[in-house]
Order: C-alpha cells, then sequence, then structure tokens
C-alpha cells in the first residue's frame, strides 16, 4: 500500500506554522490545532474497510504500520532538533503499536463498527501533534500536547459526526488546557474528541476546523484562525474559476451556507460555536501569512454586493420518489426522510411540486444505496410510490449573499445566466434565510454554470 498525500508539504507546512506561532507569542496566549499528515486520514479509512473485509493480511498490516511510521519519522526528523526528537520518536513508535493492534484486532472479528472506526481514524491527528509539539519546543517554545478530549472535548457518542456537548466542553477545557496558556502553546489534535465515557469520537471529515472553533468558543478566544493553503474564503472555488478572488470579509451565516454547500475550505458545522459566543473567525494562508485572508465576523456594514460567493457541491445524488398514489395522502414526506433519517442519511435540498406527484431530495452520493432501499422497503405493498428514481451524477450549485434579501431579480439573473451558458437546472430550493439560492445541474456542467455565475454577479 502506498500513500495517497506527499510527504513534500508536510514538513514544510509545519515550519511555516512554527514560525507563525513564534511571530504571533507577544502578548498572546495560543491554542494550535492540528490535522493529520496529508492523505493520512483518507489512507487510515481504506485501510480499516480493506482489513475488515479481509482482504489485507496480518503481513500486509504490519508493512502498513512500518510505513505510516516512517513517514512522520522521516517528517518529525525534519522539523525536530536536538534532545527533543527522541521522546517524539518514542510517542509515534508507540502510536504505532496501538493502530497495529487495533487493525489486527478488526481483522480477527471482520467488523468495523462506527466505534473502532472513529478509533483507527483518530490516529492521523494521534500522530502528526507530537511532532508539531516537538518542533515547537526544538524552536525553544514551551509546548505540550493533548487529544481532543484531553483538551476537555466531550461529544455524545455519535462516533463518526459527532456533536460537542458545550457545557462539559467549556468546563473541560477551561481546567484542562486554559490554565496552562500563560507559559505553554497547546497543541491539540483537531478532529477527535471523546464521549463522557472517554471513548473517541470523530467530528465529520475536515474537522480539526470544527475542534479550533469549539476550542475557540470555549475560551472565549480573541479569534480563532484557520489555516488552509489559498488566501482565504474565495468567490467560487479556485480549482474550478481562476479568476476567484479572495473576501475580505463575510458574515457567519453566509460563510455557513458556503461551507454547507460544498466550499471545502471550511467545515460546515465549524462557524457555530464561534458565533454563539460572538467569537470572529479568520481564514488564512500557511504559503502566505502576510495577507489578511478572510474574516468572518456578525454583522457587516452594507457592501454593495448582491452575490458575494457561488459554490459547488459535487459527489451528490438526486431522488426522486412519485405516484399518482401519493396525491392527498398525509405523511408520504415525513415517512420518506424518516426513513433516510434512520439509515443515517443526510438531506441536503426538497422540493415537491405542488401537484403532489412527486418529492425530490439530494444526498451525498454515497449514501444512494441506502437510501434508495430504506424508501422502497418502506412504501413496499403500500401502493402509494410507484417509483423511486435517481440520478447519480449531479452537483448543487450555491449562490450566496446577505444582499439578495429583499433584492429584487436575483433568481432571474441567476437562470438567464445558467440558461445562456446552456446548462440544464434539474432541481431548484431557495432557503428561507434568502441568502442563498441553490440548485442542482449534471455534474458535467457544474464547472460551467459556476464559470458563468461567477462572470455575470462578480467579475465585473
Ligand atoms: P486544508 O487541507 O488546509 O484543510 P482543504 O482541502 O480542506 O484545506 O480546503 C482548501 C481548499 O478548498 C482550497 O485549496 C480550495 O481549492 C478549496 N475551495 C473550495 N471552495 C473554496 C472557496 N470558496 N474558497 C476557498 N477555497 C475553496
Ligand atoms: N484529518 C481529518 C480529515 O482528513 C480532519 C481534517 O483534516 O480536518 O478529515
Ligand atoms: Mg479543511
Amino acid at each position: 500500500m502506498k500513500f495517497g498525500g506527499t510527504s513534500l508539504g508536510d514538513g514544510q507546512r509545519i515550519s511555516n506554522v512554527c514560525k507563525i506561532i513564534e511571530s504571533n507569542r507577544a502578548g498572546n496566549e495560543i491554542v494550535v490545532v492540528v490535522s493529520a499528515l496529508s492523505g493520512v486520514t483518507d489512507l487510515l479509512v481504506d485501510t480499516a474497510k480493506k482489513v475488515s473485509l479481509g482482504e489485507v493480511s496480518e503481513e500486509e498490516i504490519k508493512d502498513f504500520i512500518g510505513e505510516l511510521l516512517e513517514r512522520h519519522r522521516t517528517i518529525a526528523k525534519e522539523v525536530i532538533d536536538g534532545e527533543e526528537l527522541e521522546p517524539v520518536m518514542i510517542e509515534l513508535e508507540m502510536a504505532s503499536v496501538e493502530l497495529e493492534k487495533v487493525l489486527i484486532g478488526i481483522g480477527y472479528v471482520g467488523e468495523l463498527t462506527p466505534r473502532s472506526h472513529a478509533y483507527v481514524i483518530s490516529f492521523g491527528e494521534r500522530m502528526s501533534a507530537p511532532i508539531v509539539c516537538g518542533a515547537l519546543k526544538s524552536r525553544g517554545i514551551k509546548s505540550a500536547w493533548f487529544t481532543g478530549v484531553e483538551a476537555g472535548i466531550i461529544t455524545d457518542s455519535n462516533f463518526e459526526r459527532a456533536t460537542p456537548l458545550m457545557e462539559h466542553t467549556v468546563k473541560g477545557v477551561r481546567e484542562k488546557i486554559q490554565p496552562l496558556l500563560k507559559d505553554t502553546v497547546a497543541v491539540v489534535t483537531g478532529f477527535i474528541a471523546g464521549d463522557l465515557e472517554g471513548r473517541i469520537t470523530t467530528l465529520g471529515r475536515g474537522g480539526s476546523d470544527y475542534t479550533a472553533s469549539i476550542l475557540g468558543a470555549a475560551i472565549d478566544a480573541d479569534e480563532v484562525w484557520i489555516w488552509t493553503d489559498v488566501d482565504g474564503i474565495m468567490t467560487t472555488d479556485p480549482r474550478l474559476v481562476k479568476e476567484a478572488k479572495t473576501i475580505p470579509v463575510i458574515s457567519y451565516i453566509e460563510a455557513m451556507e458556503l461551507a454547507f454547500f460544498g466550499a471545502k475550505v471550511l467545515h460546515p458545522k465549524s462557524i457555530e460555536p464561534a458565533m454563539e459566543r460572538g467569537v470572529p473567525v479568520r481564514v488564512k494562508n500557511t504559503f502566505n501569512p502576510a495577507h489578511s485572508g478572510t474574516l468572518i465576523v456578525n454583522e457587516q456594514e452594507k457592501t454593495e454586493e448582491v452575490v458575494k460567493a457561488v459554490s459547488v457541491m459535487e459527489k451528490v445524488a438526486l431522488v426522486t420518489i412519485s405516484g399518482v398514489g401519493m396525491i392527498g395522502v398525509p405523511g408520504v414526506a415525513a415517512k420518506s426522510f424518516t426513513a433516510l433519517a434512520e439509515e443515517g442519511v443526510n438531506i441536503l435540498m426538497i422540493s415537491q411540486g405542488s401537484s403532489e406527484v412527486n418529492i425530490s431530495f439530494v444526498i451525498e452520493r454515497r449514501d444512494l444505496k441506502k437510501a434508495v432501499s430504506s424508501i422502497e422497503e418502506r412504501f413496499k405493498h403500500t401502493g402509494v410510490v410507484r417509483k423511486v428514481e435517481y440520478n447519480k451524477d449531479v452537483a448543487i450549485i450555491a449562490v450566496i449573499g446577505a444582499g439578495m434579501k429583499g433584492t429584487k431579480g436575483v433568481a432571474a439573473r441567476v437562470f438567464t445566466a445558467v440558461a445562456k451558458a446552456g446548462v440544464n437546472v434539474l432541481m431548484i430550493a431557495q432557503g428561507s434565510s434568502e441568502v442563498n439560492i441553490s440548485f442542482v445541474v449534471s455534474e458535467k456542467d457544474s464547472k460551467k454554470a459556476a464559470q458563468a455565475l461567477h462572470r455575470e454577479f462578480i467579475e465585473q
């Protein structure tokens, strides 16, 4: 098995992180939240699955662990000097021994539960945090590292998409790490926490941003800084539209909508804890720290632009359930959505035609099979739903901006621009907040649609 990510960027990133901390230390207390080295979480997800399916021998598990350990040790050697290196090497070795045992155990029982899955994927952060801590120490900065739960973050027991129990968390974080901050930089693993019984939970993929926001809220931080590889939140995904530019200031609600609709730069839940305590969030570039990035705040002074950003959410599927038997029958939507909720399927968008002959909704593509079979099962032999159809190659495009509220004609401009680009719209929804208009197109058209909207509203 080979690594998905390259080790090239990681050493550089860690060195940049240390420099950023060094230059901000005077007059500040700092908590640093780290994610896994690039590609490691994906690799752990993939390996855990293969092991549970019996596709990996014990020998191969050992090889995998050897490679994983070697990659971390190489980076540790790159960024840690002197006597600080040895203890980190030992910690890495210990983590790898633990991971090996867990994987071999999963191989034996041939079962991967949400709890054991969370446990396996927690090792990405559990192996990167000691490296960052060691790198700081070797630069003469007093530092200590903690897992999320050691830092006081307590969540419910939804192992794969846990939600923090804020009362416990505020208390825990204030007890466990706040007192140290006067002279110590606390390094905390992002993405992972623990439930009330101390079992490891994860906050959903990309959840390190969420950890930072939870900790920032718990200690009433002056600001939460989220570091990424672009100059802040941009007007659209820069990989799709090269004219994308940084948004200097954005409101919590706009940022939340943008993250919800697929702007990968932020975890969708990461705004909420900071917003609740009024802690400003700033998104900045590790490779260009002098750039002020994007500031996310409560209210923003009146701005000119109606539409601030266009986001594209790929890897989603559109499901339509239909049947004349649905007309006038109450509870079809409720039953369908209950069936989906019981399967843990997250619904991203809903639309019902007023004829009541069909209901459409959008879900993550990976949930499609589960979704279709749970609805078919629920309405079996009832004669209410005749057909469950789906289109798995679709994308959601969302146009976002608080200025749309009360501005007439935005929807007309959106759909005219999209039509002119020759893109067919499959479904439409407008959030009641009026901060977004979102619609569904074929995935092959998503780039064209985003470019057309960016041109219409942003590039003037
Ligand atoms: P990190 O590994 O730093 O957490 P992510 O991969 O999670 O970074 O997210 C950063 C990437 O998100 C950027 O490189 C960019 O390609 C992509 N992205 C998508 N939409 C946006 C947007 N609106 N603004 C900025 N980046 C975006
Ligand atoms: N390492 C986790 C992931 O890949 C969390 C993160 O990167 O934010 O999902
Ligand atoms: Mg991220």
